[in-house]
């Protein structure tokens, strides 16, 4: 069963509403007028519940099926779209180029608010399955963790499911394709911030200070063992320094220095290995130098773990739109880190990408979604309530 041809034949309009939020991109938390569009939308296919303002601007659609309103999380599953653009400039000239200059849709959530909308109207109109689904569009997905203010705003409480899936486009996968993998599969994310301080004195009086420039150094080299001596071999992870700073004059060794850098990992307890370590080896270098070093860890994003059985489900859900060829269960993780991760930590969720190629790459500045992918991840997110909530 392929794309569903209601859905194919409603593709032009379907691209008129995503180039419409292309030309209207909106930063997180600041999405009020997108807001206002998916909600509008919604209330006009005539969903039984639309709020809005769930973790500030974020959307929930409430739809019943055929039969009477599921009255627990067992009959009731969630769906989500991300509404956020990026603070880039955007360098391309498409006719529905964004009109606020600075801010454009480059990671592609115009197209998945269209996609989503698109499911919405579909089952709203045939209603074909019994329970209920939950459309939720999110704020600020790429700074600001909009899932999560959602969550912290009640989300589950109010409209508790059995299971929430999530749909990113893919640029490296062409249309008509979908991707995932059981387990880990997008990183966690956690910058670090160490300042080394010592004591100032002239260049050429060493002996009189205490060189935090060269403690530092020795601390940057000495966190690459981290992962090659700590971590097991099983785990990847990646942990790098972005940024080095400290002193002034030539000829002065200053007081202190500072560096910066991220974390990347696929399990929570290698994050806190690395952390540990980063501490254990930023304050001990420093001790033994006569310096000291102060670190402090910002936990970004966690990891995104796809559940196993809502995986294979969705896996046989994309089979059933693409092809049986078409869907590759068993996508490389990837470093990329997704606020869908604090939805997989609150529910059993799936996270699957829709192949967007030909395509500029996510946060390029003349990436434009492709719209060849609508009538796929709306045929996608159609088929797996209606799978999932079966008449
Ligand atoms: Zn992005
Ligand atoms: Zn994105």
């Amino acid at each position: 069963m392929p794309v569903i041809p209601e859905l194919a034949a409603q593709t032009p309009g379907l691209i008129a509403w995503r180039q419409q939020l292309h030309a209207h991109p909106e930063l997180a938390y600041r999405e009020h007028a997108t807001a206002a569009f998916v909600a509008g939308k919604l209330r006009s296919f005539g969903l039984d519940e639309v709020h809005t303002g769930i973790g500030r601007t974020g959307v929930v659609g409430v739809l019943h099926g055929v039969r009477a309103a599921a009255t627990a999380a067992d009959g009731r599953i969630a769906l989500r779209a991300d509404m956020d653009a990026l603070p880039i400039l955007e360098a391309g000239t498409p006719p529905h180029v964004s009109t606020t200059p600075g801010v454009m849709h480059a990671c592609g959530h115009d197209g998945h608010t269209t996609m989503l909308l698109a499911a919405a109207r579909h089952l709203a109109a045939t209603r074909r399955f019994d329970g209920t689904a939950l459309f939720i569009f999110q704020p600020a997905e790429e700074d600001g963790a909009g899932a999560a203010a959602m969550l912290a705003d009640g989300l589950f409480e109010r409209w508790p499911v059995r299971a929430a899936f999530g749909l990113h486009n893919d640029p490296g996968l062409p249309v008509g394709r979908f991707g995932t993998r059981t387990g880990p599969f997008l990183g966690s994310t956690c910058e670090f911030y160490v300042t080394v301080t010592g004591r100032g004195a002239h260049a050429a009086e060493p002996h009189s200070g205490a060189d935090p420039i060269v403690a530092l150094a020795q601390i940057v080299v000495s966190l690459q063992t981290a992962i090659a001596r700590n971590a097991p071999p099983s785990e990847t992870a990646v942990l790098t320094v972005t940024r080095i700073e400290g002193g002034g004059a030539i000829n002065v060794i200053p007081a202190e220095a500072r560096f910066e850098g991220t974390i990347r990992c696929f399990s929570m307890d290698t994050q806190a290995l690395l952390k540990r370590r980063l501490h254990e080896i930023a304050e001990g270098i420093a001790t033994a130098m006569g310096c000291r070093a102060q670190v402090r860890c910002e936990d970004g994003y966690p990891v995104l773990v796809n559940d196993a059985a809502q995986t294979d489900f969705a896996v046989g859900v994309a089979r059933g739109v693409a092809g049986d060829a078409h869907v590759n269960a068993a996508l490389p993780m990837w470093g990329g880190a997704e606020d869908f991760a604090y939805i997989a930590q609150a529910v059993p969720s799936a996270f699957l990408v829709v192949g967007t190629s030909p395509s500029q790459p996510l946060h390029h500045p003349e990436y434009d979604f492709n719209d060849a992918a609508i009538p796929y991840g709306a045929s996608y997110w159609v088929r797996l309530v209606e799978r999932a909530l079966p008449l």
